[in-house]
């Protein structure tokens, strides 16, 4: 029976009431508490001496009980234990909180390790309920776990021990010998004792190393399996260059960056037996929109169609109406596709693009429902890719006779992650804006602060500007976004902008009305766009100068650089202002970043830093599971387990063979919560 199955309330001093508290954490059962790796440790050999110590400081301390501990009474049936104790450079004042017990554990004139933060108040430098051990226990590494309210540090340690203590002698190890010993990682169950309890650094750092690797290699396997579709044979050629004569009918000229997009693109689409499989990634307002056009352009001029997917009604209207712009006068006829259409008008929609009446197809994911047929599909593109799963993304894949792919994302994803995720994607990067932008400049405010930021918007609104705001979040649960953005906008509307007109948008609403609002602002009728995140991907309005976005703790960094990424679209200077009275979370460093730059990789990066890889898109749709452990900054290590995982499967394309047997079930465990089967 493996660990996973054993309920946690097999462990000791484990109840009913302790495991609801371990489910919080994702924790039911011993294995799950196995992998329930820590977040930090503490270090009780790293001593600083007394007289070293500063305010806010979380250290270590050896010290010397320099009287006994005195407990005075204070109101409520309180009471506050105060001692002094010294090392050689200095005397310290530690103080405990209803404590009965510390005057017994604490002995006058022994010697303990103290650690805890050092705080300065009117009567000098002490140290607040401290933990403590003796100097000679010998555990100098202790484990730090993330925790719930309810759970302490402590009894999360205790329940760990109890669940090491069950695995077995001799561990089966899922990694094949000859891996481990090619990249000298330690043996599963060495990795497991030390990376709760490590005897030295040294073998907390080779289990890490070890667990690392692991969950990084059962990672690229599953997203291997995944997408085994990888490199098929088309028949779909575009010979000839057709993409010259669509840029000069453009408005603007392109940026080199756009340019060499283009090329990659048709290069990719010549006379290869293999269809393209590209990536284009691009910061927000870098201009993949025309880049795509130019590509579904060149693939209708060679007799082929094109199908570009949009993640929201909102996007896919938006690109059909700049396409129906680009190609006016071209021939080239635009059809649009989306769930919000009436019955009948998707079905006329879908007989004209099987009998090929329609080049290129504009759509939600209704594009790759089974009653879409095409003529002759040439070249399928996804927009906002990170949007769709894996499973959506190889659909579109899927129809026509092996379409050319091409993908499209704004999210900037860290260069290691994008290794596994888009692991068998050619990719161009487009690393240059359009001319004329200027910075958004960035702002972090309150919430007292909030009235100046209103009439701060009122006075762009005045200059004609526009502006958007992200409304708050007031309530959980399935009406909270309208409620939230109904209530908000109407207190606006008596309120700071009694005199403006002011739209709202959210997720409730039809898509027509969606449209209509969008619509509406595109137009200046609404100045002020009081919406949830439904704005957050693709919108295109240049006039809007201002996004004031309520709570905004509540979003990753990367969701807050593609709101912001709405504004300075055009020539007018652009602002973000953050509103946020939140501590803690890292809230501070994650808006003081969104300051500090607009450079989407330099976000991307410290948004994986800060959220880990699970949460990095904001949902779970892109098909990555729940990672516990996996560092994405030890490159080292990530190159070393893409290289086994490809050795791995050359030996055994489908993980059959008795040495990858139980890799596979690891694989099939890890991707349990995505959504995504693997057989
Ligand atoms: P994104 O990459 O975020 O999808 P878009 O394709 O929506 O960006 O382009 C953003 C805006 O920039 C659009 O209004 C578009 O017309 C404009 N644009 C794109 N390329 C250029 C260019 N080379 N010069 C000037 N404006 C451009
Ligand atoms: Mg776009």
């Amino acid at each position: 029976m493996s660990l996973y199955e054993i309920p946690i309330t097999t462990i000791k001093g484990i109840g009913e009431k302790k495991a609801v508290l371990f489910k919080k954490l994702g924790v039911g059962s011993v294995g799950d508490l196995i992998s329930y790796y820590p977040r930090a440790y503490d270090n009780w050999a790293a001593v600083t001496p007394i007289a070293d110590l500063q305010s806010g400081d979380r250290v270590v301390i050896k010290a010397r009980l320099a009287a006994a501990v005195s407990t005075t009474r204070i109101s409520g049936g309180r009471f506050i234990s105060r001692a002094s104790v010294c090392d050689d450079s200095g005397y310290l004042n530690l103080v405990f909180f209803n404590n009965r017990y510390i005057d017994s554990m604490l002995r006058c004139g022994e010697e303990y390790c103290f650690m805890g933060k050092v705080q300065r108040d009117k009567y000098g430098l002490q140290m607040i309920s401290p933990e403590f051990t003796s100097p000679k226990t010998g555990d100098d590494i202790t484990p730090v776990y993330n925790l719930t309210a309810g759970l302490n540090n402590r009894v999360v340690m205790k329940a760990v021990k109890e669940a090491l203590s069950m695995l077995p002698e001799v561990i089966r190890d899922p990694i094949p010998e000859d891996i481990l010993e090619r990249y000298g990682l330690c043996p599963l169950g060495f990795a497991l004792r030390n990376i709760h309890f490590p005897s030295d650094t040294d073998a907390m750092e080779q289990a890490r190393r070890r667990l690392i690797f692991e969950e990084l290699l059962v990672l690229n396997l599953g997203m291997r399996l995944l997408k085994s579709r990888s490199r098929q044979h088309t028949s779909v050629r575009m010979p000839a260059d057709h993409t010259q004569e669509f840029i000069a009918r453009l408005p603007f000229e392109l940026t080199g960056a756009q340019k060499r997009a283009v090329v990659d693109c048709v290069n990719d689409m010549k006379n290869k037996t293999s269809p393209m499989n590209r990536l284009i990634q691009g910061d927000v307002g870098s201009g993949k929109t025309a880049v795509c056009a130019a590509v579904c352009y060149h693939c209708v001029k060679n007799g082929y169609q094109a199908a570009f997917m949009a993640p929201t009604e909102i996007l896919a209207q938006q690109h059909f109406e700049t396409f129906s712009r680009m190609f006016d006068g071209t021939g080239v006829r635009i059809e649009l596709l989306t769930g919000s259409m009436t019955p009948a008008n998707k079905r006329k929609a879908r007989e004209r693009i099987e009998a090929g009446e329609s080049d290129i197809v504009i759509g939600t994911h209704t594009l790759v429902s089974e009653s879409t047929v095409f003529a002759k599909l040439g070249c399928a593109i996804t927009d906002e890719q990170h949007r769709f799963g894996v499973a959506q993304r190889s659909r579109l894949a899927a129809k026509g006779e092996h379409p050319h792919i091409l993908v499209l994302s704004a999210t900037p994803i860290p260069r290691t992650l994008g290794l596994i995720i888009y692991g068998d994607l050619d990719i161009t990067v487009i690393d240059e804006l359009p001319p004329g932008r200027t910075e958004v400049q960035t702002l972090y405010i309150t919430s007292e602060k909030r009235n100046r930021a209103l009439a701060f918007i009122r006075k762009q609104v005045d200059e004609g500007r526009q502006a958007y705001i992200v409304c708050p979040l007031v309530e959980e649960g399935d009406d909270a976004d309208l409620q939230s953005a109904n209530d908000y906008a109407a207190e606006l509307m008596l309120g700071a902008f009694r005199n403006y007109p002011v739209g709202i948008l959210h997720g409730k609403m039809k898509p027509r009305d969606k449209e209509a609002v969008m619509a509406q602002f595109s137009k200046n009728e609404i100045s002020i766009l009081v919406s949830t995140t439904v704005v957050e991907v693709g919108v295109d309005v240049k006039n809007a100068t201002v996004m004031m976005i309520e709570n905004a703790e509540r979003f990753g960094l990367s969701t807050l650089h593609q709101l912001r990424g709405r504004v300075g679209r055009g020539a007018y200077k652009s602002y973000c202002i953050l509103v946020s009275d939140h501590t803690g979370d890292n809230t501070e460093q994650r808006l003081s970043t969104m300051c500090r730059t607009n450079n989407g990789f330099e976000i991307a990066d410290m948004d994986l830093k800060l959220r880990g890889p699970g949460d990095f898109f904001g949902n779970r749709q892109h098909g990555l599971p729940q990672l516990a452990i996996a560092d994405f900054s030890d490159t080292q290590t990530l190159a070393q387990s893409q290289e086994a995982a490809e050795h791995l499967l050359d030996v055994s394309p489908d993980l059959s063979d008795d040495e990858t047997r139980a890799l596979r079930a690891e694989v099939r465990r890890l991707f349990s919560t995505t959504g995504e089967t693997l057989n």
